[in-house]
């Protein structure tokens, strides 16, 4: 789960690391009466969208003048920011946090995120900040410092040493060192106890006072661990999220958006994962993932059923099930039933295989519902793509040039 900027800034400074002041507002009057509060020579405008690259996108609104802040909040509120992180809809902008200017005279990039490879916890530094650090990464990554905290340890200033001589801090500005190591500490410790997956603070300045504060906040958390954390529940912001994968988590379904035509449901992530793949072996691209799980019930199959359905742009439905625990006459049962209660009107290919597999296709067969049944992967794929009718230009293509 992603969190807003002014809520990464909450937590920063409920685990003290250093935060402009500032307030999230809704309406122009709330940024007025919010900016008032403010003694500060500049007074900083920033949209609040779960995405990044709101400066370059216009989302963020400095001025040295107090009466321009409702203004220039009324311009940003409602507005669709495309950023780089957003895709080409955008997002709407339905709040906006008013905060402090800092006066920067160093802006650096630091973030904690667990690696992938080793399982640990990892710092990631440069002296880059402001940019994005993927193209740092591309273009210098000489200038990308990283420090693994083995968790069994824990942060060690030692690591933050490290890092702070390899930024070259003491030349940089001595002042913020020891600020520097324990913020990283303070830092770790959010990591750990909210069960984070992600703590990205970009930039994080050095202001002409030689003070250290977090200018943007990111936040991710691993929703497995939410449960955990009803503090972290109460930021989540469904505006941000897509409705339909909403919709999934409500009936405990494992379902991704994509945006093909061909919606899928599939028992087992794996099992779903092949599945797209083969769709687009088949010349077509998969709708959604969506994996109903080891112990999918009638009602979870037609939980899945509602959520294709709802996707407009799907325009034939594949459902591949292979049968383990879950035995294929039941899942059989619950196409049935849900196909007729949800009242399917779009092309539908089921295969069955494993645990009484021959069972179930009967059942599908005999039930005078118009779905087709198959056994082999391969051509069941082939056929719900030929239903739908629409294979990708390249693949139609060369079909074309093949003798
Ligand atoms: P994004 O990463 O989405 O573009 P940031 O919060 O990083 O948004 O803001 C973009 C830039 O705007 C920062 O790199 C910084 O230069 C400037 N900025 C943001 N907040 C402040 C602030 N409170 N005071 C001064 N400058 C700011
Ligand atoms: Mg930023």
């Amino acid at each position: 789960m992603n969190i807003h900027e002014y809520q990464a800034k909450q937590l920063f400074a409920q685990f003290g690391i250093p935060v402009p002041k500032g307030k999230d507002v809704r309406t122009p009057l709330g940024a007025e009466k919010w900016s008032t509060t403010l003694d500060s020579p500049v007074y900083v405008v920033k949209a609040q969208i779960h995405a990044g690259g709101r400066g370059k996108a216009g989302g963020v609104k400095l001025t040295k003048d107090r009466a321009e802040v409702p203004g220039l909040a009324r311009d940003l509120l409602g507005k669709t920011l495309v950023t780089h992180q957003t895709g080409p809809k955008g997002r709407k902008v339905r709040r906006l946090l008013i905060e402090e200017g800092a006066a920067i005279a160093k802006e650096l990039y630091l973030s904690l995120l667990v690696d992938r490879d080793s399982g640990w916890p990892v710092f990631i530094a440069s002296t880059e900040g402001g940019m994005e650090i993927e193209e740092v990464a591309a273009t210098t990554p000489e200038k990308v410092l990283k420090e693994p905290i083995d968790p069994a340890v824990g942060y060690q200033s030692y690591n933050g040493r490290k890092l702070a001589f390899g930024l070259g801090l003491p030349t940089l500005e001595p002042a913020v060192l020891n600020p520097f190591i324990s913020m990283l500490g303070n830092l770790y410790r959010l990591f750990m106890e909210k069960n984070a997956s992600l703590v990205e603070i970009n930039p994080l300045v050095i202001t002409q006072d030689k003070l250290l504060i977090a200018l943007d906040g990111k936040v991710s958390f691993d929703d497995n661990g939410l449960f955990k954390h009803p503090d972290v529940q109460a930021f989540r912001d469904l505006h941000e999220e897509e409705p339909l994968e909403i919709e999934a988590t409500n009936n405990s379904l494992n379902y991704v958006k994509l945006e093909g035509n061909i919606g899928c449901m599939v028992n087992g992530a794996g099992l779903a994962m092949a599945t797209m793949d083969v769709i687009k072996l088949a010349g077509s691209e998969p709708a959604n993932f969506l994996d109903v799980g080891g112990g999918a019930t009638k009602e979870t199959v037609a939980a899945g059923f509602r959520i294709l359905l709802k996707d407009r742009n799907v325009k034939g439905i594949f459902i591949n099930i292979f049968g383990g625990i879950v035995r294929c006459e039941r899942i059989a049962h619950g196409v049935i039933e849900a196909a007729k209660e949800v009242g399917i009107k779009l092309p539908v290919v089921v295969r069955l295989q494993g645990t009484n597999a021959e069972e179930g296709r009967k059942l599908l067969l005999e039930s005078g519902l118009k779905v087709d049944v198959a056994t082999d992967l391969w051509e069941a794929a082939q056929k719900i793509v030929a239903m739908t009718g629409r294979k990708r230009a390249k693949a139609a293509a060369s079909a074309h040039t093949t003798p």
